[in-house]
């Protein structure tokens, strides 16, 4: 996290001292470098520029307005997966022809909306779903492009939560299926484009080959279709690339790109891709107040102000994420704690049994790396608590781009019924 370091032992973002942002906007608050989001973005698109792929960035990883809008402003398409998407998309002006909408459960009404706005691709998981475009965009008098999500049934090292490319898993279509729809109904369905694959093998990847051959399996999949009379122009192969939360090495884009670009050799396929979590993940922290020391006769907790309804990744999936003292004092002694938030769960972590300095009190501020994906995004007001606060850095500034929730948030869209 090159943006996040150290000077002087106070960490920074940028050119801000993190407590700083922590006293004034409080506590827990996401600060995100827009100098990181912008280095993840730039270099996916140099490792692949003899080819200017598409690159939609994965709403779903962050979709605070500020950060789409800030990598829509440097060229990416959006990457949707719902109608609340979609409108976010609209609401910073993002060009339609770069939107590709992927969901096992696209309503009506959420297909209409976008196919009405122009969408690139709809990224198609069913053949119901498929009946369901072509019927609607025929309602429209339009022809929609689609993609057909393959399941390409290959194993990925990550958590089990984020593997989405086995037989077993809800996404995608299987190859033969894939055939037919390709083959048989697409000379039936007249309100349907099918030229484009998609994959999306799985999240926090780290190793090239598992892409490596879902790509393989891709292409050959669309030069035996094309074979046949398909006209397959696109092929989309997802998100996916992991990231350092810990020790970690993960290939870089450049690697990847280094394996990817051999097998689209002269196959004259427009490449879209979709990544979430590498280019939001580094580039955003959370920031977090010790509410209390608590010594138990066997541990030590330190209770502090964010929790599983901020951060749910530990929870969720027992992911890592490092946590360091803003402030660091010399040769201070380390003590193992667990970091606990005070909602009513024991699964409530963000942190087990982490080496901390031992002088650590009330008040003072933590910070949770490598926060910047799956965070805000999968936030929520369990135990009616108020979502965080996020900040955007750009070099000495920063600005606030979502204000903490209140009270009154809490209970915007309540009745009380008067039984
Ligand atoms: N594309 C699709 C279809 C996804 O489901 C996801 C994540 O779930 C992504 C892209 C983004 O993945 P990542 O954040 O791992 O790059």
């Amino acid at each position: 996290m090159h943006d996040f370091k150290l000077k002087k032992n106070r960490l920074f973002c940028e050119d801000v001292d993190l407590e700083k942002v922590a006293r004034d906007a409080g506590t827990p608050v996401f600060v995100y470098s827009r100098n990181a989001l912008l280095d993840r973005f730039n270099e996916i698109k140099h490792a692949f520029k003899e080819i200017d792929p598409l690159i939609c960035y994965s709403m779903k990883a962050n979709s605070n307005l500020s950060i789409c809008r800030l990598l829509v402003k440097a060229g990416a398409g959006l990457d949707i997966v719902s109608g609340g998407e979609l409108f976010r998309a609209k609401k910073i002006k993002a060009a339609s022809k770069k939107i590709v909408y992927a969901s096992v459960g696209k309503t009506d009404e959420e297909i209409r909306e976008a196919v009405k706005s122009g969408i690139l691709f709809f990224n198609v998981e069913s053949v119901a779903e498929l009946h369901g475009i072509n019927a609607i965009a025929k309602s429209l008098n339009k022809k929609q492009r689609v993609a057909i999500r393959v399941n390409p049934d290959v194993d990925v090292k990550t958590h089990h939560y984020i593997t989405t490319a086995k037989k077993q898993n809800k996404f995608g279509i299987d190859i033969k299926t894939t055939n037919n729809i390709f083959l048989k109904l697409a000379k039936k369905l007249k309100n349907v484009d099918m030229c484009c694959i998609h994959i999306h093998i799985g999240s926090q990847i780290e190793t090239v080959s598992p892409f490596v051959q879902a790509v393989k399996k891709s292409v050959a999949l669309i030069d035996a279709l094309n074979n046949k009379g398909a006209c397959i122009t696109h092929l989309n192969i997802g998100g996916g690339l992991g990231i350092v939360y810990k020790d970690e090495k993960p290939q870089t884009a450049s690697q990847y790109a280094k394996a990817i670009l051999p097998i689209l050799k002269n196959k004259g396929l427009k490449l879209i891709m979709e990544p979430g979590r590498f280019i939001a993940g580094n580039a955003g922290v959370l920031l977090t107040k010790i509410i209390y020391v608590k010594d138990t006769q066997v541990k030590r907790f330190y209770i502090i102000d964010a929790a599983m309804n901020d951060l749910l990744r530990p929870s969720f999936y027992e992911a890592y994420h490092e946590i360091i003292p803003v402030k660091k004092t010399k040769g201070e002694k380390k003590k193992s704690a667990d970091i606990v938030g005070a909602v009513c769960e024991s699964g409530d972590f963000l942190a087990k049994q982490r080496r901390l300095p031992e002088n650590l009190k009330q008040n003072d501020i933590l910070a949770v790396m490598s926060a910047g994906a799956y965070g805000f995004s999968m936030s929520s007001n369990y135990n009616s608590r108020k979502r965080a606060a996020e900040v955007l850095v750009n070099g000495k500034k920063y600005q606030l781009i979502r204000k903490r929730e209140s009270y009154g948030d809490l209970r915007r869209n309540e009745i009380v019924a008067n039984v």
